[in-house]
């Protein structure tokens, strides 16, 4: 098989739901890839069928990212194969239940996959991408990013990680040739729910997505050139008008002075 002319795209949490779903949009695209999970017997079958479909070249990395063993050795791959053109950052875990009902260090675990692990890799990745003028990073966060108040404020606090790290990093490249995008997907159909403690068939079947429908709204974000992706979000206005509000903040966020409301009268 000859390699892609798109590189290798590297996504994390590729055994199944939107990091399945991500690899085979992708190999059908014409990347290569390299899936990266734990559970390596879904790994190999999917790379097979992928690759039978495809021709696509797909190796498995089974790998616990949480593991600082397994960790590092997804890190080197990152740093030493220029093949890489695209990291989907997506493995990730929820937590659904609030503060007094959960357990500290289930949290904890989150929050090392969803904030660390992403950070470290990508880390790994973007200076590989600068040097060769040419690289994509694509961040599964979560509307929870900016809508803490809906599930475990943990898991919106480590998404809000995620959009946050993602605007500095767009900043920081600009004129690298890298480009960055940061999805936030509402509720999806994947195993993300029973995992995180609240069946999938509990909520309302009108804010949940198929993953399908859900990475390919993403893919077509990336291609019309988004940083943030909104799936569901009916108007793009609305989206603008709350950016706009942020960039407005920003002139008087730091000034020698306090604001009047705050002065004591003297
Ligand atoms: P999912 O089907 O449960 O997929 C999670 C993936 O992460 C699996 O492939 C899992 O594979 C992998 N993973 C979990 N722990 C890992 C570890 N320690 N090391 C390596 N891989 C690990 O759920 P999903 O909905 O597709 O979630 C993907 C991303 O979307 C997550 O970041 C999630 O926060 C985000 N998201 C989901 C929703 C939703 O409603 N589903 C909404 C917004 C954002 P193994 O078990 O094989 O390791």
């Amino acid at each position: 098989m000859t390699q892609s002319r798109l590189g290798t795209a590297l996504i994390t949490g590729a055994s199944s739901g939107i990091g399945a779903v991500y690899a085979e949009r992708l190999a059908r695209r014409g990347h290569d890839l390299i899936l990266v999970a734990r559970n390596r017997e879904r790994l190999n079958a999917l790379a097979k069928r992928l690759s039978d479909e495809t021709g696509r070249n797909i190796e498995v990395l089974a790998a616990d990212l949480s593991d600082r063993a397994d960790l590092a050795r997804v890190e080197e791959r990152l740093k030493t194969d220029a093949s890489i053109s695209l990291l989907v950052n997506n493995a990730g875990i929820g937590a659904t239940q609030p503060l007094l009902e959960s357990n500290v260090d289930t949290l904890e675990d989150l929050l090392t996959l969803n904030v660390n692990v992403l950070m470290r890799l990508t880390y790994a990745a973007v200076p590989g991408f600068v040097t060769r003028g040419d690289g994509t990073l694509i961040n599964i966060a979560s509307i929870v990013g900016i809508a803490p108040e809906l599930l475990n404020g943990v898991y919106g606090g480590s998404k809000a990680f995620v959009l946050a790290f993602s605007q500095s990093l767009r900043h920081e490249l600009a004129d690298k040739n890298v480009r960055v995008q940061a999805v936030l997907p509402g509720a999806t159909a994947t195993e993300f729910w029973g995992a995180a403690g609240t069946p999938l068939e509990h909520l309302p079947e009108a804010i949940v997505m198929r993953a399908e429908d859900m990475v390919d709204a993403a893919l077509s974000g990336l291609d019309q050139g988004e940083f943030v992706t909104i799936p569901a979000l009916p108007d793009i206005a609305d989206l603008d008008a709350y950016e706009a509000a942020r960039q407005k903040l920003m002139p008087n966020l730091s000034l020698s002075k306090a604001a009047a409301r705050y002065r004591t009268e003297d």
